[in-house]
């Protein structure tokens, strides 16, 4: 049995997404609201091992919601893959009595997270937060929303080009194992073609319908790729349909880390400020080890080693859509 929660730390880890500050502040102000200690741990693990913690006060937190990035900072951390590094980061929590811990990461944090609070007696409480969506447990993950809308608004831009050239753009958007971000903007921006790594890449029936959308003069066309498609990324694939299309006009467009950033969409602000108020209350009932989500509007416990092994699963009717609606 844990001993009652008194003190929270709070921590980003892996990769930063839009929504993140927003979620720290909803921790900060509502373990505040229960009479609780927060602290913030500065770039993730490595700050626990570092002993890099702040105190935190609703003050700490204004003015952050609208923001990008991480107050906080966010770091990959080596050291904490090796049970020094963990016991070292355990030190420092006891020092100062921390005995409650909020991870906002990706599944690799989680399985930290998990493997920590095996060894030692601290309860954590993982929210999602990766702009991939790749996380099981969850319709929602912090910064998803953010990410896409800005790869949304650049491939619109790219549209408005390619149609005055009558160009083929090849976009690659980023995920490196999930294909989402390449799903959700290449339909809402009517992309042709959708390479992502949960589907093996056919490029002889891409280059097949390109070559018969060229016969009926569609010259416009844009293929929509992850960065982690099997067939590679956006210059593979441009450098293979030229050697087989050598007439069409191709360009390529990475878009690159402008998908991280900027201030989140209101979407992310909302389920940042809802999941950050309900990982408080999972360890002021109690509860530890789980990782918090949203799954049909409601709140949604997922044990930590199971949101670190599943993936969520890319429905065959999204890619039937994507068929029909871009002939
Ligand atoms: P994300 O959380 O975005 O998936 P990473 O996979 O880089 O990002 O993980 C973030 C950090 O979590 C790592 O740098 C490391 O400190 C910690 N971590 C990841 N996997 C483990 C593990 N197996 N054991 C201990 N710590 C881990």
């Amino acid at each position: 049995m844990h001993q009652k929660v008194t003190k929270i730390g709070v921590l980003t880890s892996g990769g930063d997404s839009p929504g993140m500050n927003a979620c720290v502040r909803a921790v900060v102000r509502t373990a505040i609201h229960h009479g609780l200690e927060a602290y913030g741990i500065i770039r993730g693990y490595a700050g626990m091992i570092e002993d890099d913690i702040q105190d935190m006060n609703s003050r700490s937190v204004a003015n952050i919601i609208q923001r990008g990035g991480t107050i906080l900072k966010t770091a990959r951390c080596p050291e904490f893959l090796l049970p020094e590094g963990r016991k070292k980061a355990y030190d420092n929590l006891k020092k100062r009595g921390i005995n409650g811990l909020v991870i906002v990461g990706g599944d690799g944090s989680f399985h930290g997270a998990q493997i920590f609070s095996n060894e030692f007696d601290i309860p954590c409480i993982g929210i999602p937060g990766t702009i991939d969506k790749d996380i099981a447990g969850t319709d929602f993950t912090i910064g998803f929303d953010t990410a896409v809308n800005t790869a949304v608004r650049a491939i619109d831009k790219i549209r408005d080009t390619a149609d005055a050239h009558d160009r083929l753009f090849i976009i690659e958007v980023m995920g490196r194992d999930a294909g989402y971000i390449a799903l959700h903007s290449g339909i809402a921006t009517g992309a042709e073609h959708i390479l992502i790594p949960e589907r093996k890449t056919d490029m002889q029936a891409l280059i097949r319908s390109l070559k018969e959308k060229e016969k009926r003069q569609k010259l416009v066309n844009l293929v929509v790729v992850a960065e982690g498609d099997d067939f590679g990324g956006g210059n593979e694939v441009a450098k293979t349909i030229k050697e087989q299309l050598p007439n069409a006009d191709i360009r390529v467009a990475i878009l690159g880390h402008i998908q991280r950033g900027g201030s989140p969409t209101c979407l992310d602000r909302l389920i940042a400020s809802r999941m950050g108020y309900h990982a408080v209350e999972c360890l002021v009932e109690g509860r530890h080890n789980v990782m918090v989500g949203i799954v049909n509007n409601k709140m949604h416990y997922t044990p930590l080693d199971n949101a670190v092994k599943a993936k969520q699963k890319i429905s065959d009717e999204w890619m039937k859509i994507v068929k029909i609606l871009a002939s």
